[in-house]
């Protein structure tokens, strides 16, 4: 006899890990979590674990590269060979490198590079465990890295994905979802200039489902925005009060 495959979305409407369609996994953001990077955070959302580091600005080399009126970004998002089930190849694919280009392209809004030019700004995410969502994720990570350097910035951006399950909206797919659901819309958001920064999708939705699962991406993306914020506030906040102290 076959064996019954367990339903993504269980009778009473929950999913594989217990959550409810709207709800986004639990999040951790741990910043200044490298000694040696200008700005850094692990970022945990579920069981996804992403290090997002920064350095720069800084002096480009080669300097025939670099740009008279402003920064050069430069992004490198990259997944460890142990990240996945199945061991992957420690050498960037084309997924990678295309995923490097979408977060470039969704955090160049946000970064003032008109006031540094003739440097670089090197952002660096690595995945060390994946389970899904993880370019806005990476995104998420990237832009609290970047305000952990202390890089002039228009606004954070927040991503997660979307998608629909098993007929149904979901947000913050995890892998299995990804895998067997329907479809994957990634979104990221910049709520201080109300404005989508990536916006893909993978699969097939009707008009109405993308339109509710759009603004449950703004919502999350909201909600994680809020978040980056309280973590920003927590660890520089403490650097004020001492400052002050020291005053
Ligand atoms: N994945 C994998 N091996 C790879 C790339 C991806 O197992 O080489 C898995 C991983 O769990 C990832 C998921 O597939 O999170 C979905 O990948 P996708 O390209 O949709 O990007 P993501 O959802 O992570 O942004």
């Amino acid at each position: 006899m076959s064996e019954q495959k367990k339903p993504l979305i269980d009778e009473e409407g929950l999913r594989t890990d217990g959550r409810k369609i709207d709800e986004f996994r639990p999040i951790t953001i741990t910043l200044g979590y490298l000694r040696h990077a200008d700005g850094s955070v692990l970022y945990q959302q579920g069981k996804c674990k992403i290090i997002a580091a920064v350095f720069g600005p800084s002096e480009v080399h080669p300097k025939h590269i670099e740009l008279p009126d402003r920064a050069i970004l430069r992004v490198r998002y990259h997944m460890a060979p142990f990240s996945v089930e199945e061991r992957k190849s420690p050498a960037p694919s084309r997924r990678e490198i295309e995923l490097s280009m979408v977060i470039r392209n969704s955090l160049e809004p946000v970064i003032m590079t008109e006031l540094f030019p003739r440097t670089v700004i090197d952002i660096f995410i690595e995945v060390l465990q994946a389970d899904g969502g993880t370019r806005v994720a990476g995104l998420t990570a990237a832009t609290l890295a970047l305000a952990d350097a202390g890089i002039p910035m228009r606004g954070l951006v927040a991503g997660c994905a979307t998608g629909k399950v098993e007929g149904k909206v979901v947000v913050d797919l995890n892998d299995i979802e990804d895998k067997e659901g329907e479809a994957d819309m990634p979104v990221a958001y910049i709520p201080t200039l109300n404005k989508i920064s990536l916006l893909q999708m993978d699969g097939i939705m009707t008009r109405d489902e993308f339109k509710e699962a759009l603004s449950m991406g703004i919502n999350s993306c909201m909600k994680i925005y809020q978040m980056q914020v309280s973590a920003l506030k927590s660890k520089y906040g403490q650097v004020e009060a001492q400052a002050k102290e020291e005053e």
